[in-house]
């Protein structure tokens, strides 16, 4: 039998509680690279987003944006614009008319769903824009959560990007989507519920932990600069899947006053990303703490402050590697976080 075989491993992660399965041995990344799905690599010539910089009145009135001093709301001058989407999943007014209906539970769709448009022109994404403008975002992401979490309906703001696939129309053009919803989602809720239990145990936060041994191991390092860590994640359910974290504890993300070095190792990561994988669509979350100020007081959110710590995921699409996952729960990982690291901190950009 061949040795390899038996080095693959069952791992846990601590924060979602998932197991993956990690495959050992040396899996031909030129193979893991062709399986990517096959995506359109530029726009064609004279077709549009629909949200460049020129086409403010075709979209629905701005909710915020950060643009030149001396330009007006809806006109061009901006260097991030949010909007409403203009087919939201959930709608903002109205009450959430919690109800019972026989053992099942229902709320109205209440909830905001809003469009960060990244930049005023198509083709331009977060690797190749100026560090300030890749801070123009960050910060445009803040500032709609603060926002959001004014809105005591809401018990979680999430943001997350897709690099291609989904919307046809911003396909090509950089964006992220927020959305605000009365309930905590699911993977969120199980995060803080782990991350609570970790504290009430040790009397440490998880994920101050989790910076704490990364960084006296090495081994999952995929980069640093002074006040950021970006990791491969010990249990890493997809291929060079990585993690940026503060490596001092914060709860919320929207309190962040590091953006700047945030942008500088945001794009780095995702630099190292294209340039390794040949620009792969890619999903990007935004893990923060929910809304403390919304409904009940839940025992978890006591402790909250201390145990819980944001972070953000970023997940290069790869075609799923084995069906197995889809019923078990268990992701197959073929490349280990170790050799993801390694091969990423090796990619010069
Ligand atoms: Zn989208
Ligand atoms: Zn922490």
């Amino acid at each position: 039998m061949d040795k390899k075989t038996n080095l693959n491993q069952f791992r846990r992660d601590p924060v979602s509680g998932q197991w993956s399965i990690i495959l050992d041995g040396n899996y031909d990344i030129a193979t893991l690279i062709a399986g990517l799905k096959p995506r359109l690599q530029t726009q064609k010539p004279g077709t549009s987003s629909g949200y460049e910089a020129g086409f403010e009145e075709k979209t629905p009135p701005e909710i915020f944006a950060i643009r030149e001093h001396d330009s007006q709301p809806n006109q061009p001058g901006w260097h991030v614009r949010v909007v409403p989407m203009n087919q939201p999943f959930l709608q903002i007014f109205g009450d959430l008319n919690n109800r019972g209906v026989g053992l099942y539970d229902v709320l109205d769709g209440i909830g905001a769903h809003e469009l960060v448009v990244e930049s005023p022109e198509a083709n331009v994404h977060l690797p190749d824009m100026t560090q300030e403008q890749v801070r123009n975002v960050l910060l445009a992401y803040s500032t709609r959560i603060r926002d959001l979490k004014k809105d005591l309906r809401f018990r979680y703001v999430m943001v997350h990007k897709h690099h291609g696939g989904g919307d046809n129309d911003l396909r090509f053009h950089s964006h992220a989507h927020v959305l605000a919803t009365p309930i905590t989602p699911a993977r969120v809720k199980a995060e803080l519920v782990n991350a609570m239990e970790h504290y009430l145990y040790k009397e440490r936060c998880l994920f101050c932990d989790i910076v704490f041994q990364e960084m006296n191991d090495g081994a999952r390092i995929v980069m640093q600069n002074e006040k950021f860590l970006a990791l491969a994640p010990f249990a890493s359910r997809a291929p060079f899947s990585t993690w940026i974290m503060p490596k001092k504890h914060e709860t919320f993300f929207e309190r962040n006053t590091e953006l700047s070095q945030l942008a500088d190792i945001l794009q780095n990561v995702l630099r190292k990303i294209k340039l390794l994988l040949h620009d792969p669509d890619y999903i990007m979350v935004l893990h923060t703490g929910p809304n403390v100020a919304s409904g009940t007081i839940r025992g978890y959110w006591k402790t909250l402050e201390r145990d819980y710590h944001w972070y953000i995921e970023i997940t290069p699409r790869f075609r799923a590697f084995a069906s197995f996952d889809v019923g078990s729960g268990f992701q197959v990982n073929a490349v280990s976080p170790e050799r993801a690291a390694q091969i990423l901190r090796d990619e010069k950009v």
